[in-house]
C-alpha cells in the first residue's frame, strides 16, 4: 500500500468524524431506506438510484458502475482533488488539526511542482488583467469593449492583456520564478534561447479548473493577422486543451440553480452569455467534445444544451459533438439559433429572455437530428423518401429506451407518410444485421477469454509446475468447466485417462487442450497469473452484476446489508485485480 503520509490513528479518527452520511448529504440528497441510503450515483448517469451509502460499515457503492469506497474517496473523487487536499478538506469540516505530512517523497515532489505551476499561472492571470486595466492595455480594452464586454464581466472572469513579448517573462522572473518554471506552466514559449510570453499581444483568457486554480489560458490575437486566431496553452502538467472546459469553475457554482450547462462553441460565447447572467454557459478549449469533457462535466449536471451557431457547419459539429454525451445516458437538447447568428449576436438583438426562452424551448436531440435529415431531403420527391427513412434508421436505432424510440419511430412516420409498422419492420431488420455482424468475427463456442482459459487449463491438466488451483465459476467456456470439473472429479488424472473417457478425436477443444504447445509461452509463470486474473476479473463482474440484482430485489433489510457487504467485497477485489493487470501490462 501508498504510505498516506498521515498515522493510521489519526486517519481512523479523521473517518471517524467525518459521518459517511452526513459528508456525502453536502453534495447529493439521500433517501433512508431502512438501514441504507440511497441516491442517483455522481458517478455514472442514471434516473433510478443504485447508490448505496452504508452508515453501519460507513462505506459507499453504486450497484450502476460498481464505484466504491470510504469517506475519504468520495470526496477525493467529487472534488478532483488529490489526497492531501482532500484530507485537509475533510478536517476542516471536522474541527481537525492535520499533522505534518510524512509520505512518499516523490509524490511531496510532484505535488509541490504542481502547486508552483499553479502560483506561475495565477500570477500570470493577475499580470494580464492588470495590464489590461493599465494605459497599456488600450487595445486589449478596446477590442473587449468594440465586443460588447461591459468591466464587471471582464473582472468577473479575469481577462487580461498582453502588450509585449518580455513584460511577463520579466514580471515572473523578478517574482523570483526560475526560467525553465515559465515554460514548464505553458506561459512562456522557447525560441533560440531566448524565452518569451506565450500569450504575447493577445486578450487573454484565463482558464480556470473546478477547484478554482488558474491551470492555463487562451489568447485571441488582436494585432496581427499572420498569427493563428485563436491560441491555448499547451499541454503541461496541470493544463490539457483536450480535457479543460472553459468556465467549469463557474457552472459549478451555478449548478445549485441550474442542473444543466449550456454549451456554445468558442470563448467569446460563454463570455457573452455570462455577461447575460447564464453563468452555466461553458466552452471547450477548441476541441471536439469528447470522454474527459463527459467526466467532468457529469460531476455537475444531468443535462447538456448545445447551442451553435445557426450555419450548416455548426449543426454538421453538433451531430459529431454529442456522441459521448449520448453514451454516458446525458439528456442533450439541441439549441437553433434563428437567423444564422451566434449566441453574442442573438443576445444582442434579442436580449436575454428571448435566449431562456430558446432554451426552455430547445429540441431534443432525436428529434433535431431527424428535422436536420428532413431539411437535406426533398422530401417531396418520392424517390428520396426512402432515403430519409433509411438516415433515420441510423438516428432511431441509437436511442436506447423503447419508449423514447418510439416516439420518433411516430415523427419519421408523419414527416415521410411511411407507416410506423413499416418503419419498425426495418428497424427491427437493420438491429438484427448489427448483431449478427458484431456476433461473426468470434468463432462458435470461442467465449471471450476462451485462450487465458485453454492455457490455464493446459497448465492443469499437464501438471506444470506454475499451475495453481482454479475456481470452477471462473469459467466461461462449457467446455473447458466441463473438463475442469472431470479433473476435479477424478483426482487430475494421466492425459491418457481423458481419451477413455471423451470422444477427443471429435472434441476440438479438448484436443487442443491436450495437445496444448507450451513452447511459444516465453514467460509461463506470469502468463499464468495474468490469464487467471483475467479470468477471475470476468468472474467477478459477472457476480457484481448479480449481486447487484438480487439487491435491487431484495426486501430484507438484514439480507440486504449482507449482500452490501458482499457487494462491496466485491469491488475491493475487482480494483485490487484491475491493478494487478495493469501491472502485467
Ligand atoms: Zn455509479
Amino acid at each position: 500500500m501508498q504510505n498516506k503520509g498521515y498515522s493510521r490513528e489519526w486517519l481512523d479518527k479523521l473517518i471517524y468524524n467525518s459521518d459517511i452520511v452526513s459528508t456525502i448529504s453536502r453534495y447529493l440528497t439521500l433517501t433512508r431506506k431502512g438501514n441504507t441510503y440511497w441516491a442517483c450515483c455522481p458517478f455514472h448517469h442514471e434516473k433510478t438510484p443504485s447508490f448505496a451509502v452504508n452508515q453501519q460499515g460507513q462505506f459507499y457503492h453504486c450497484f450502476g458502475c460498481g464505484a466504491s469506497g470510504n469517506v475519504i474517496s468520495f470526496v477525493e473523487k467529487m472534488e478532483g482533488t488529490d489526497f492531501i487536499d482532500t484530507v485537509k478538506m475533510l478536517a476542516g469540516w471536522a474541527g481537525m488539526e492535520v499533522p505534518e505530512f510524512h509520505g512518499d517523497e516523490d509524490y511531496l515532489k510532484r505535488r509541490k511542482h504542481r502547486e508552483l505551476l499553479q502560483n506561475i499561472c495565477r500570477d500570470s492571470a493577475i499580470y494580464y488583467h492588470n495590464v489590461l486595466k493599465s494605459k497599456d492595455g488600450a487595445v486589449g480594452l478596446n477590442y473587449l469593449l468594440g465586443r460588447g464586454v461591459d468591466s464587471k464581466t471582464i473582472t468577473k472572469l479575469g481577462l487580461g492583456y498582453s502588450n509585449s513579448w518580455q513584460g511577463l517573462v520579466n514580471y515572473l522572473l523578478k517574482k523570483g520564478y526560475k526560467r525553465q518554471d515559465l515554460i514548464d506552466a505553458g506561459v512562456c514559449d522557447e525560441k533560440n534561447n531566448r524565452i518569451y510570453d506565450a500569450m504575447a499581444e493577445r486578450v487573454v483568457f484565463p482558464v480556470i479548473d473546478h477547484n478554482g486554480k488558474v491551470v492555463g489560458f487562451s489568447g485571441r490575437a488582436i494585432k496581427n493577422d499572420s498569427f493563428a486566431k485563436y491560441k491555448n496553452t499547451k499541454a503541461t502538467e496541470i493544463f490539457n486543451k483536450s480535457s479543460n472546459i472553459y468556465c467549469i469553475n463557474l457552472l459549478r457554482k451555478a449548478r445549485l440553480e441550474k442542473n444543466y450547462a449550456i454549451l456554445v462553441e468558442g470563448q467569446m460565447d460563454v463570455v457573452a452569455l455570462q455577461q447575460a447572467g447564464f453563468s452555466n454557459a461553458i466552452a471547450t478549449m477548441g476541441t471536439a467534445f469528447n470522454k474527459n469533457h463527459v467526466q467532468t462535466l457529469s460531476r455537475f449536471v444531468d443535462a447538456v444544451v448545445v447551442c451553435f451557431d445557426g450555419d450548416n457547419a455548426g449543426q454538421k459539429a453538433i451531430a459529431r459533438s454529442l456522441e459521448p454525451l449520448g453514451e454516458e445516458g446525458f439528456e442533450i437538447k439541441v439549441l437553433s439559433l434563428p437567423e444564422k447568428l451566434d449566441p453574442d449576436e442573438f443576445i444582442k438583438k434579442y436580449g436575454s429572455e428571448a435566449y431562456q426562452k430558446l432554451i426552455d424551448n430547445a429540441m431534443p436531440v432525436y428529434e433535431f437530428e431527424i428535422n436536420y435529415e428532413a431539411s437535406k431531403h426533398n422530401l417531396a420527391d418520392k424517390d428520396e423518401i426512402p432515403k430519409f427513412v433509411d438516415a433515420c434508421i441510423g438516428i432511431l436505432s441509437t436511442i436506447p429506451k423503447e419508449s423514447e424510440r418510439e416516439i420518433y419511430i411516430k415523427l419519421v412516420a408523419k414527416i415521410s407518410g411511411v407507416p410506423r409498422e413499416s418503419i419498425l419492420r426495418q428497424l427491427m431488420f437493420s438491429k438484427n444485421k448489427a448483431v449478427a455482424s458484431t456476433e461473426t468475427p468470434q468463432v462458435a463456442g470461442q467465449t471471450k477469454n476462451y485462450k487465458a482459459e485453454q492455457f490455464v487449463l493446459a497448465s492443469i491438466l499437464h501438471k506444470k509446475p506454475w499451475a495453481l488451483s482454479v475456481d470452477i465459476e471462473d469459467f466461461v467456456n462449457n467446455n473447458l468447466k466441463n473438463l475442469y470439473k472431470y479433473l476435479l472429479a477424478n483426482n487430475f488424472p494421466k492425459v491418457s485417462k481423458l481419451f477413455e473417457d471423451f470422444d477427443v478425436e471429435n472434441s476440438t477443444d479438448i484436443k487442443a487442450i491436450i495437445n496444448y504447445d507450451f513452447s511459444k509461452i516465453a514467460k509461463p509463470e506470469e502468463e499464468f497469473s495474468g490469464c487467471l486474473a483475467k479470468m477471475q476479473l470476468d468472474s467477478l463482474l459477472r457476480r457484481q452484476e448479480a449481486v447487484g440484482l438480487e439487491i435491487v430485489n431484495c426486501t430484507n433489510e438484514q439480507m440486504k446489508i449482507s449482500l452490501l457487504n458482499e457487494a462491496n467485497e466485491i469491488s475491493k477485489k475487482i480494483i485490487e485485480i484491475k491493478t494487478l493487470l495493469n501491472k502485467v501490462g
